[in-house]
């Protein structure tokens, strides 16, 4: 389903060069490193604006939330299908996520469903750009204006996604992004970041991720401790290189999936304007378990991304979500198949995996 070491070949005595700069460099963490790759990611994000390096997708949610005074009390907008870490970080910033259904044809968060969802309590809306999508951002905007909510994009999947030509990430009041290894961009361990154009917010992240005090010993509000270190940020400089190249032959991928599948296997149909960057390539099967069966026959991995949406999920069976709450979630859960789709994936692999595909689908 995914394996790292191909992607490194070629860059091996680079990455190891970098790794070699910080360990003879006297900072290992919040030093110049992560200074260079923060400034280095809000240039590819293309946006005037400020990137805060954290320690990991999930931190990069939470802290956005925290330093936009979201908190105990206030509530979250957020779809039921995604990563449980879009909810584990609502709930650690203190605040109830209210969950909204998604659309059956994007598997993303169903924007004419959110105002449905809004109470005097809400706050914010987490939209998921799951898969490498990107929720219709024009309508979610101006409703978010219209109800003085605020936006924090979790791109942790959307890395290099554009929407309308604008990058993920740029399109709300805080984007947050994963370097989690499989990510689009992925470090040699964890590491998060959140971009905002507003320079006050950059200031109150800068703060909650390392105690809530910038340098000094004088915490200026709560925080927390969420930093990425430095030589996650040299990995990643060295491997934000060659961002577009590994996106590019995800895109390829996917394009000969689509080739190969046509007519017999539908896949999660990407969002108006979007051009989507595949971190997953997810197929919607009504016999699944028997495709997936048949490709662990072959020696071939595939994923389930998400068995269970979150709100059937015991850890929050307190939020009182019966079955059928969400139906279209749940309807979503029970049929997408995640196919190999990463940098080093072949050619001939992915031919490979088609076939098994068309040959086990249920027509
Ligand atoms: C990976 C992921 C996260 C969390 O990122 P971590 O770096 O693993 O904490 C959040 N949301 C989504 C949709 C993800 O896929």
């Amino acid at each position: 389903m995914f394996d790292y070491r191909p992607g490194h070949e070629g860059i091996e005595a680079e990455l190891l060069d970098a790794v070699a700069e910080v360990l003879h460099g006297g900072t290992l963490i919040l030093g110049p490193r992560v200074r260079e790759f923060e400034q280095a990611f809000a240039d590819y994000l293309g946006k005037e604006g400020e990137a805060v390096g954290v320690g990991n997708g999930t931190d990069a949610i939470a802290i956005a939330l925290r330093a936009l005074g979201v908190g105990a009390g206030d509530e979250v907008v957020v779809p039921p299908n995604t990563a449980i870490p879009t909810v584990s970080a609502i709930r650690a910033a203190g605040a109830t996520p209210v969950f909204c259904d998604i659309d059956r044809g994007t598997c993303l968060l169903d924007v004419d469903r959110v105002e449905t969802c809004i109470t005097p309590r809400t706050k914010a809306i987490v939209p998921v750009h799951l898969y490498g999508n990107a929720v219709p951002m024009a309508p979610l905007r101006a409703l978010a204006a219209r109800r003085g909510l605020r936006i924090v994009e979790d791109c942790a999947q959307s890395c290099g996604t554009l929407w309308q030509g604008r990058q993920t990430g740029t399109l709300g009041d805080v984007g947050c992004f994963s370097f989690y290894p499989t990510k689009n961009l992925g470090a040699c361990g964890d590491g998060g970041m959140c971009f905002t154009r507003d320079a006050a917010l950059a200031v109150a992240m800068r703060r909650i991720r390392a105690y809530g005090c910038a340098a000094t010993y004088v915490a200026q509000q709560e925080g927390v401790n969420s930093r990425l270190d430095e030589m996650q940020a040299a990995i990643l400089l060295v491997k934000l290189r060659r961002l577009g190249a590994a996106l590019a032959r995800r895109r390829a991928i996917a394009a000969r999936y689509d080739e190969l599948l046509a007519g017999a296997v539908p896949r999660v149909r990407t969002a108006p304007d979007v051009e989507h960057s595949f971190h997953l390539y997810v197929v919607v099967l009504e016999n699944r378990e028997a495709v997936a069966a048949a490709l662990k026959a072959d020696g071939i991995g595939c994923g389930i991304h998400y068995p269970v949406p979150i709100h059937r999920m015991p850890a929050y069976a307190f939020l009182g979500h019966a079955a059928g709450s969400f139906p279209n979630s749940e309807w979503a859960a029970e049929r997408v198949l995640s196919l190999p789709c990463y940098p080093g994936l072949t050619d001939a692999a992915v031919e490979r995996v088609a076939a098994v595909v068309r040959r086990h689908a249920a027509s």
